[in-house]
């Protein structure tokens, strides 16, 4: 490639800023869930959005330029393929991560990147003068929207795992900072004999009833609320984690698998999913989620070999990592 194809390739990488924002907003605005019976004017859309007509036409158009919505003749859009999976209704919807993702307060926390890189601290916490778990809890508004984007996750990640790793030999699951339920719901309406335990901060878990009861499995799942830096139930046989060291620095990390360490039963075993970091110049995607993490809830994505440091540290073995796809992989273990 020549430098200027290169430069320009470069420069496309710059502004995806631009490209971002723009689909956020989008996907705020529901465009995708007005075009779901067919195409209509961008007149038609500013109307059904309460929106300026002429600078949402001016969005409608820079997006489809980059493939997300197909512009007509005379400014009629329709869903591309990309468009398509901003619909609520997809099955791997992203309507719900964008929303979260265009919200200034998150945003934000990216603009101090730079304070993270050159100190090692929490660009969130530089921009916002407290923590992100805290910040949602004072605001609850955020914290819904994040809620709905972490569950939209939920069906396929729960597909994958589901694949990947038997749970059916335990008798009581707990999943640990488990969000709305969605995970423990899947794998109990897998396990027609199992008992679940749902725990999570107290203002997370008090959204949990729908979900397990669309689900069928609100009889057979005890809904705890708590901090995990405290304690966690006891009397569970396998403690699920799903994206939560992730969220943490080792030492936070470790608290938080110590406190599992103390309630889990001897022959209990621990299933961490997480992304795990792929060796050099490979994995962009697990290794962008290490900076989000850097940038947003100061934590950080582990190798393989940091995993077990962090489980040798709380008194646990790593067992087996078994990669269930792009986002996740589980890595087990027992107490050691
Ligand atoms: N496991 C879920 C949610 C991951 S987001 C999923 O994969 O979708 C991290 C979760 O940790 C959030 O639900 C958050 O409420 C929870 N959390 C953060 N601090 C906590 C604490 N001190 N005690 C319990 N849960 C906590």
């Amino acid at each position: 490639m020549d430098e200027k194809a290169a430069a320009a390739d470069l420069m496309q990488m710059v502004n995806g800023y631009q490209v971002s924002q723009a689909i956020c907003v989008g996907a705020t605005l529901g465009i995708a869930d007005h075009l779901t019976n067919g195409p209509r004017s961008s007149d038609e859309l500013a109307a059904a959005t309460g929106t300026h007509p002429q600078s949402l036409y001016r969005l409608l158009r820079a997006l489809a330029s980059v493939g997300v919505l197909h512009e007509g003749a005379e400014r009629r859009f329709a869903l591309t393929n990309l468009g398509t999976c901003l619909r609520s209704d997809a099955e791997h919807s992203v309507a719900p991560w964008a929303r979260m993702v265009g919200r200034a307060y998150y945003r934000d926390a990216w603009t101090e990147l730079l304070h993270s890189v050159r100190t090692g601290e929490n660009a969130f916490a530089h921009a916002h003068g407290t923590g992100v778990w805290q910040y949602r809890i004072d605001h609850p508004e955020e914290s819904g929207i994040f809620d709905r984007a972490m569950s939209s996750f939920a069906p396929a990640i729960a597909a994958a795992v589901l694949a990947a790793y038997d749970f059916s030999r335990f008798d009581v699951v707990m999943d640990v900072g488990g969000g709305q339920g969605a995970l423990i719901a899947a794998i109990l309406a897998r396990n027609p004999r199992q008992r679940g335990i749902l725990f999570d901060q107290p203002q997370v878990v008090d959204g949990a009833g729908p979900l397990l009861r669309s689900a069928s499995v609100a009889d057979r799942c005890e809904v705890v609320g708590g901090d995990f830096f405290v304690s966690v139930p006891e009397g569970a046989d396998a403690h699920v984690m799903k994206w939560i060291l992730h969220d943490w620095d080792d030492e936070r990390s470790i608290a938080v698998l110590k406190t599992c360490r103390r309630a889990i039963r001897p022959e209990g075993t621990l299933v961490v999913l997480e992304a795990v970091l792929a060796p050099p110049n490979e994995g962009a995607r697990a290794k962008f989620a290490d900076l989000n993490m850097l940038a947003v809830p100061g934590g950080q994505e582990r190798t393989e070999e940091e995993f077990a440091r962090l489980f040798a540290a709380a008194g646990f073995r790593l067992t087996r990592t078994i990669d269930a796809g792009p986002r996740i992989s589980i890595i087990e273990g027992k107490p050691a």
